[in-house]
């Protein structure tokens, strides 16, 4: 409202009431002109007493000091927020294609639109065009439309495909219309990050001829041979699959000349024999040997397989008995107060599942292998169970981090979500499958577990940085908020003060002049801080304020020394006080306003920002892989990104160290060296 008024009145602030008519606007006139040379007056030299004799009348405006019109000025808040979202909008964050950046960060492009509620904004459908449709093409990106859309802002035939996919995936009616309901969707946090370990899934190896051994992460069971079978029989099954083609010349089996572990190792690798696992890795709980003669259960233990490019297997028992896994804590409360107390988390939290003890105890035993450095990033994130997740894409997951960072429109507080969530899916593999080697052997579910907090150190420094700039934003809007209170309590009170001072005798306005327009000139020189949205320019503006702040209080001195009585004093008295506090205010919001473009330009460095932004960390471990050409090192990783790659990377390193040296020595090296913290 004053707004309008003051831009055109910017030569006029804060709401002169015009009456209609010539007259009142060539008297308006005037005012604005004697004010503009007031102004410029005080600008140039600083305020100072009015002429003497200068009289607020139309007549001659030339040798009379006019009063001052008042100012008043709004400061703006803002509002925005980062799903987890991981990084840019733009970028596809579950439908993860290779090479895809880690999360989105909506506040990195914001149209303007996100800040409007859903149910306010236009419904747009094919043919469309305009913010609206960019913002709906960029979320319909963060959310994994594959491929990914242009953000050109035209409601195209892709953006209307991309439109009806998301409303199959979440519940909404294909119309490939977006209303309010599939913007509110829309605007939902997204998920990064998904583990196969434990979870099913692909899995398998590099394929025929790869040099370089894939860990497979899929939940793999194989029967045991019947009781008493020969090594000799098994053989012929090996055979059949060499002859298959699912098997490579050299079959062997590392039991030391026992036939009846040489008869479970085979069994294994006849089993398992198949092209999709060529050049892989494989971990088994599975039994190795018959009935003891004194009776009991057939012996367990821990089989590796290997299959190199060319099927060319080898398979050893590198450990007797299952995995076992501490059982730190007796009982369930003592495990949620354990993880919240050594790892950080927020809470633990029953999603749509509930934790069970051992399930905790396994989560609690996997993270012993978080490093000091990377503990950090668990901090402040709820660990929730869930029964399922799936993705946009509608893929089940065993395990997903997701985050989401915002300030609402007009919110003082900024709201903060992070999540690792896990899956029924995730403890699949227990008992079935464990990861790790002779010495570390460990459940499965181990690799989930560990895989997304790969994905939280991955995003540590961009979510910390991040949610600190939407703290900073909301504590901003928190000082805009009391300018903008501070502004109406002394605008109401400026115009009475003036209001009183016109209807002053001229001889008491004369002497009181030079006072009355310093006080006002101050009101103005607040105005510009508060409407001001330009960090760069508020030092400059509040240096004016302070100044004429100064004046104003010179002008009382000088005034209450000719006559402490004069009832521009008294007039002035209340309203200067609020001009006083609305000064506070000001500064105060400058302040926060400093704050939170620091935060943002500290939020900014620890992304790539721009189309494809992603996280520092995430940057620095694709070039490394990219100068080195290395390949990723499952299945999921190579299907569904670079975000992958290195949560997979992470998981194997922690728990499979031996493989990872084995087969990527330098991706061991990089993550010995601590190049996964840098940003
Ligand atoms: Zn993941």
């Amino acid at each position: 409202m004053q707004k309008t008024r003051e831009t055109s009145a910017l030569k006029q602030p804060n709401g002169v009431a015009r009456a209609p008519g010539p007259l009142a606007d060539a008297q308006h006139q005037a005012a604005a002109g004697a004010q503009r040379r007031y102004l410029a007056g005080l600008a140039k030299a600083g305020p100072q007493a009015p002429k003497a004799g200068a009289a607020a009348g139309p007549a001659d405006a030339e040798d009379e000091v006019a009063l001052l019109e008042a100012g008043s000025g709004e400061a703006q808040g803002e509002s925005g927020f980062s799903t987890s979202e991981d990084a840019d909008a733009t970028v596809p964050l579950n439908a993860l294609v290779p090479d895809a950046p880690a999360a989105p960060e909506v506040a990195a492009t914001p149209t303007g639109v996100a800040a409007v509620p859903p149910e306010k904004r236009k419904v747009i459908r094919q043919g469309s065009a305009g913010a609206e449709v960019e913002y709906a093409q960029e979320r319909l990106n963060a959310h994994g439309a594959t491929p990914a859309l242009a953000v050109d802002g035209l409601f195209g035939p892709k953006t209307r495909a991309a439109t009806v996919e998301y409303q199959n995936n979440h519940a909404l009616s294909p119309d490939a219309i977006i209303g309010p309901k599939t913007w509110g969707s829309l605007d939902g946090p997204v998920s990064v990050g998904k583990a196969e370990g434990g979870g099913g899934g692909a899995g398998g190896g590099g394929g025929a001829g790869a040099k370089v051994l894939m860990y497979d992460t899929a939940v793999t069971t194989v029967t045991p041979p019947a009781e008493g079978t020969k090594k000799a029989t098994v053989q012929k099954n090996v055979e059949a699959k060499q002859q298959a083609g699912d098997l490579g010349k050299t079959v062997k089996a590392v039991d030391g000349g026992d036939d009846a572990l040489g008869a479970h190792l085979l069994n294994v690798t006849a089993q398992l024999g198949e092209k999709k696992r060529f050049a892989s890795e494989v971990d088994l709980q599975t039994k190795v040997g018959y009935t003891p003669k004194g009776g009991g259960p057939r012996p367990d233990g821990k089989v590796t397989m290997r299959l190199d490019g060319e099927g060319n297997a080898e398979t050893k028992l590198i450990g007797a008995g299952k995995v076992t896994t501490a059982q730190k804590f007796a009982d369930l409360d003592a495990a949620k107060k354990g993880l919240m107390a050594d790892f950080g988390f927020k809470a633990v939290v029953d999603g749509s599942a509930t934790w069970t003890l051992p399930e905790l105890n396994k989560v609690y035993a996997a993270l012993l292998r978080v490093g000091s450095a990377e503990k950090s990033a668990l901090a402040g994130v709820d660990l929730v169970r869930e029964s399922t997740i799936v993705n946009a894409k509608g893929d089940s997951l065993a395990g997903e981090f997701s985050y989401s960072h915002g300030v609402a429109t007009g919110a003082n507080k900024a709201t903060h979500a992070e999540k690792l969530s896990i899956a029924d899916s995730a403890f699949a593999g227990d008992g079935v499958n464990f990861v790790g080697g002779a010495t570390d052997a460990a459940e499965a579910s181990f690799t989930t577990v560990l895989h997304e907090v790969g994905h939280a150190v991955e995003h540590a420094e961009e979510r910390k940085t991040s949610a600190a700039k939407f703290d900073a934003m909301a504590a901003h809007n928190a000082a805009v908020d009391k300018v903008n209170t501070t502004n109406t309590a002394q605008s109401a009170a400026m115009k009475s003060a003036r209001d009183g001072f016109v209807a002053l005798p001229k001889d008491q306005q004369k002497t009181g002049m030079a006072f009355a327009n310093a006080s006002l000139a101050l009101t103005n020189a607040w105005a510009a801080v508060a409407k001001n949205s330009t960090v760069a320019q508020h030092d400059k503006l509040v240096t004016a304020a302070q100044t004429a702040k100064t004046k104003r209080d010179t002008a009382r001195t000088d005034l209450t020394a000719k006559s402490a009585t004069h009832a521009a004093l008294g007039l002035f008295k209340d309203a200067n006080d609020r001009v006083d506090e609305w000064g506070t205010a000001c500064e105060a919001r400058v302040a926060a306003h400093k704050a939170q473009e620091k935060a943002k330009t500290e939020a900014d460095a620890k992304v790539t920002g721009g189309a494809k932004s992603e996280s520092k960390r995430l940057a620095k471990f694709r070039a490394f892989v990219g100068k080195e050409k290395l390949t990723p090192p499952t299945q999921y990783a190579k299907a569904e990104g670079m975000g992958e790659w290195y949560a997979e990377c992470f998981t194997l390193w922690k728990n499979d160290p031996e493989f990872l040296t084995d087969q990527y020595p330098k991706v061991k090296k990089w993550f010995d060296d601590g190049e996964h913290l840098k940003d």
